[in-house]
């Protein structure tokens, strides 16, 4: 997980929580988190990322139930361009109270010695964990051709039909060519 527990950016007040099984507030809090990309998404460090929560004091700790939410920018899997997409990803997630949780994967999920809950890494794994594995810019995406590279949705490069798109195909393709040239019966230029 994250390790990125210094000067929170979504942190909270909760001292009126501690200690006091039941008692519950809500809180919505909004601000950019740095580091929050993959190969196929990121949220731009100018972009503020929302949690809309519900906090709520148990005896193990504090509950956090609620959304995460911001606007990433994913790349398409097939053709490569950038498109904005809106993420919001439910969580439910249990702080410890302990000051410095003995195991390394607590880091980040565990209040802060002034009494502040920190949600960043709750937000960052809740997003990262959103980011869609294979987006699409349009279900209909063409994709880049396999030959040359040009972008199939934006006009004919003249190598063929999309269905030489997957390359689990290209084999078949090869072998449909050469039986067309047999076919031919006619010697190449
Ligand atoms: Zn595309
Ligand atoms: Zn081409």
């Amino acid at each position: 997980m994250s390790k990125h527990v210094t000067a929170p950016a979504l942190a909270v007040d909760v001292r009126e929580l501690l200690q006091k099984p039941g008692a519950h507030k809500h809180v919505v809090v909004r601000a950019p988190l740095d580091d929050l990309a993959t190969p196929v998404a990121w949220v731009p460090g100018d972009r503020p990322v929302t949690v809309d929560a519900e906090i709520e004091s148990v005896v193990e700790g504090l509950l956090v139930t609620g959304t995460v939410r911001a606007t990433a920018v994913v790349r398409c899997a097939r053709c490569l361009r950038e498109f904005d997409q809106e993420l919001e990803v439910e969580v439910r997630e249990l702080f410890s109270l302990e000051r410095s949780p003995a195991d390394d994967e607590d880091e980040g999920y565990a209040v802060l010695p002034d009494d502040r809950l920190p949600l960043d890494t709750m937000a960052r794994d809740a997003l990262v964990l959103g980011f869609p594995a294979a987006p699409l810019h349009d279900p209909d995406c063409q994709g880049l051709c396999p030959v040359c590279g040009a972008d199939r949705n934006t006009g004919d490069c003249g190598h063929g039909g999309p269905e030489t798109i997957d390359p689990r195909w290209a084999g078949l393709a090869g072998l449909r060519t050469t039986l067309q040239e047999e076919d031919d019966a006619r010697p190449q230029a």
